[in-house]
C-alpha cells in the first residue's frame, strides 16, 4: 500500500493502476476519485487528489525531505 506523501492517506495503488493502465511519464489522464501518481526522480508517487498531487509538484523535495526524515 502506497501512502499519500502530502496528507499522509494510503492509497490502493493497485486498484488504481487496474484503472488507468498504461500511463506515460507525467500524464495527468487519471481518475482523480482513486486517486493519482507523479513520477519524480525516478520515483512515483501517490496522492490521494489532484490537490495533493499539486502541492507536492509546487515543492517536491520539501515534501520528500519531510517523509524520509
Ligand atoms: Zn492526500
Amino acid at each position: 500500500m502506497a501512502v499519500d506523501i502530502v496528507c499522509g492517506k494510503e492509497i490502493a495503488e493497485k486498484a488504481m493502476n487496474a484503472t488507468v493502465g498504461h500511463v506515460p511519464a507525467g500524464a495527468p489522464e487519471v481518475d482523480p476519485s482513486l486517486g493519482t501518481k507523479r513520477f519524480y526522480q525516478g520515483e512515483w508517487y501517490y496522492f490521494c487528489s489532484m490537490a495533493c498531487r499539486q502541492k507536492f509538484v509546487a515543492l517536491p523535495d520539501e515534501y520528500i525531505a519531510k517523509s524520509s526524515g
